[in-house]
């Protein structure tokens, strides 16, 4: 089984799928009622089902895999609701003292500017020293409060509500290709948080050797690609119809915002 490890404890490992990049055109071809045709045409199928959104075949594939990730991480995953999934119980099963330290790089200070990121100033080294001890310390208490109350005899499933977001926790998550490819465009997006884009990098280098075609399609029409709003494109339409250079300062139906995010795209 391959596995990829992911953050300190964590991992993905590709446990089972079903079919291929045929699959997906074996599948779109009965829709007319067409036969197997060369690789080029294969190729070619799968760029168009892409980039005209026919997505029924992407679902002929579907992938298993065995992830285990800090709770905070499987929170945010879990929102992917398309999903056939089990996790572990923590009434049933007594949980690892496994719980997620960032590593020195990846803490930083709240961003000013992305009320749901982190800034990139620079953050001292005895700042982070302060973080790193005081999550280790509230995460030994944590541990302690959880053995202890287990010791005397209390319900798992009482006991484990002492334990913090960082706990790690594990399941078997099974999706087919086109909503795992829903699920990448969302976490391997910079916006997603950086703990969760580890996990979609590594399904993306676990499910890429098999539907290599598919991939590259998402990475160009998906991944790689920009959507531009109606206003958006009426300017590029004057732009070159006009052969003009400059962007207008201010455009009807766009914010100043929207318009700065636009002209930023072209820098
Ligand atoms: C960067 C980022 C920040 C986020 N921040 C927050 C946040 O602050 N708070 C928060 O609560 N969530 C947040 N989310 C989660 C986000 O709102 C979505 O719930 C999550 O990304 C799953 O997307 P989805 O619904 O498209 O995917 P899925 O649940 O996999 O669904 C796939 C598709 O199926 C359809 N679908 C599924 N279920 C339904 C339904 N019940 N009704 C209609 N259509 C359905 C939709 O077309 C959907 O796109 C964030 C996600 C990202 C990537």
């Amino acid at each position: 089984m391959q596995e990829i490890k992911c953050l300190d404890h964590g991992f993905v490992r590709l446990v089972d799928y079903m079919g291929n990049d045929f699959s997906i055109t074996q599948a779109a071809r009965t829709s007319y009622g067409d036969g197997t045709k060369s690789t080029t045409k294969d190729k070619a199928l799968i760029r168009y089902l892409m980039r005209h959104r026919h997505t029924s075949p992407f679902e002929m594939v579907s992938f298993k895999f065995h992830c285990k990730m800090p709770i905070f991480v499987a929170r945010q995953w879990i929102r992917h609701r398309t999903a056939s999934l089990n996790e572990v119980s923590g009434r049933y099963s007594i949980l690892p003292e496994e719980f997620y330290l960032p590593s020195r790089e990846d803490i930083n200070f709240q961003s000013d500017t992305n009320n749901q990121g982190r800034s990139e100033q620079a953050v001292s080294p005895e700042i982070i020293d302060y973080t790193l001890s005081k999550l280790e310390n509230t995460y030994k208490e944590c541990r302690k409060t959880y053995e202890d109350l287990i010791e005397k005899g209390i319900a798992r499933e009482i006991a484990r509500i002492a334990l913090p977001l960082s706990q790690y926790t594990e399941w078997y998550w099974k999706m087919d290709l086109h909503n795992l490819l829903h699920f990448l465009a969302l976490r391997l997006d910079k916006h997603s948080q950086k703990e969760i884009r580890v996990y979609a990098e590594a399904i993306r280098d676990l499910i890429k050797p098999i539907v290599p075609t598919t991939w590259e399609a998402f990475e160009d029409y998906v991944i790689n690609a920009h959507t531009f709003s109606g206003p958006e494109v009426e300017i590029l339409k004057m732009l070159i119809k006009d052969n003009r250079k400059n962007i207008p300062e201010t455009v009807s139906n766009i914010s100043n915002r929207e318009l700065g995010e636009f002209k930023a795209f072209f820098n």
